[in-house]
């Protein structure tokens, strides 16, 4: 899609990052008469959740991908947002009325003066080879959800990374970079339950012969039609949940199986299974950018690591799950709500 820079609209307010939650605010803004500047370190708009696969079933899943991609061509559409890709802050002074920002985007420097500044610089997938227990990276049937949802994404359908075949049993892990001491990461991500349930959920519904386990510590519920969902899982005979969290994975090189041991909840003992692929859950943890950006703006973190929100009158605002773990819904209500702030801000409310 052809870039939208206008700059000459001198635009009050600086989106930082053009993920769902930039995108949001700077078409909440747009809609009160508020011009911005949008701008994006990647080559395009959409962040995170626009490399996610549709995991429809019978009926839409509502895993709200699609909702990125109708934002992205509404934004194109409007002539009072500024959109720059490949372009990111580099310096910042100033005080709450008017900051001066730099900007580099290639070669160029683009200096900007705006009123208020909203960063939404997003999330990564936590490294799942951190969990050197569980052999990503070291066994090829260990993939992460992000993995198999890229496979979906880009081959239509799963298989494993050994041999190219049909995994018949496929095991999914939960909480894996998240609510876990062992790694310091004691929040939960909020998102993972649900995205590994559609996965499976999609999977099945394509390829009915392929069985999963689901090995959770708890469900985290999401969105307001997630019991019925849950309830249509629990229906499927195709799919175990099994509350309990194995601690290793072996690897059979005779049969290019992995096998798990895990404390069966039912029986009260630990019993060990087989599975042809096995899928972690990854959580979400603050994106390497943003951590650079809480330096340049001198902000502070959370507890858990996110971007924790400074004062309103300082006129910098901190969106979406860049300040705490949030699915693509709620970073949109999160957007919006920030959206407001800045309003608010502009109109000498603070
Ligand atoms: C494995 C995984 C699976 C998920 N599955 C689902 C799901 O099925 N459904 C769901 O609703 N949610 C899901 N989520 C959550 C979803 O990804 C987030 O809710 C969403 O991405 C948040 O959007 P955001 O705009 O806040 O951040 P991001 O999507 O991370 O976007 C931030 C953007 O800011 C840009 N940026 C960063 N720093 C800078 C900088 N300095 N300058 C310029 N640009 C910058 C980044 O390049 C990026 O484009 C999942 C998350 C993970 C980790
Ligand atoms: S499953 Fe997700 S991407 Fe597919 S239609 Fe439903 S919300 Fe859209
Ligand atoms: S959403 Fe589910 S898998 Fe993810 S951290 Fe929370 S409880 Fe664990």
């Amino acid at each position: 899609m052809a870039e939208k820079v206008d700059l000459s609209s001198g635009g009050e307010v600086l989106i930082i990052g053009g993920g769902i939650s930039g995108i949001t605010v700077a078409l909440e803004l747009a809609r009160s008469g508020i011009p911005s500047t949008l701008i994006e370190r990647e080559p395009s708009l959409g962040g995170l959740s626009a490399s996610f696969c549709c995991k429809a079933s019978e009926s839409c899943n509502k895993c709200f991908a699609c909702v990125v991609d109708k934002r992205i061509s509404e934004i194109y559409q409007r002539q009072d947002i500024s959109i720059l890709t490949q372009t990111e802050v580099i310096g910042v002074k100033g005080n709450r009325e008017k900051h001066q920002v730099s900007l580099k985007k290639g070669k160029e420097k683009i200096d900007l003066k705006v009123s208020a500044i909203v960063i939404a610089a997003g999330i990564n997938p936590f490294d799942a080879s951190q969990k050197v227990e569980y052999g990503y990276g070291r066994f090829k049937n260990v993939i992460t959800a992000k993995d198999l949802d890229e496979m979906l994404r880009h081959r239509g359908t799963i298989s494993r990374p050994s041999d190219g075949k049909l995994p018949k049993t496929v095991a999914f892990f939960q909480c894996v970079g998240s609510r876990d001491e062992s790694i310091g990461n004691l929040y939960c991500s909020q998102v993972c339950c649900a995205y590994a349930l559609r996965l499976i959920k999609a999977v099945r519904y394509q390829t009915p012969e392929v069985k999963a386990t689901f090995l959770y510590m708890d469900i985290q519920p999401a969105g307001a039609s997630f019991q019925e969902f849950l309830a249509s899982c629990r229906e499927d005979k195709g799919i175990r949940l099994i509350r309990s969290l194995p601690s290793k994975v072996y690897h059979s090189p005779l049969s290019d199986t992995l096998r798990v041991r895990f404390t069966d909840p039912e029986r009260g003992e630990v019993v060990e299974d087989s599975f042809d692929l096995i899928v972690l859950s990854v959580g979400m943890v603050l994106s390497k950018e943003a951590k650079r950006l809480t330096e340049l703006f001198r902000l502070s973190l959370t507890e858990d690591g996110f971007i924790a929100s400074p004062p309103t009158q300082t006129g910098v605002f901190v969106t979406g799950a860049c300040s705490g773990p949030k699915d693509i819904d709620r970073s949109i209500l999160h957007a919006k709500s920030a959206a407001f702030l800045v309003q608010q801000h502009l109109s000498g409310r603070f």
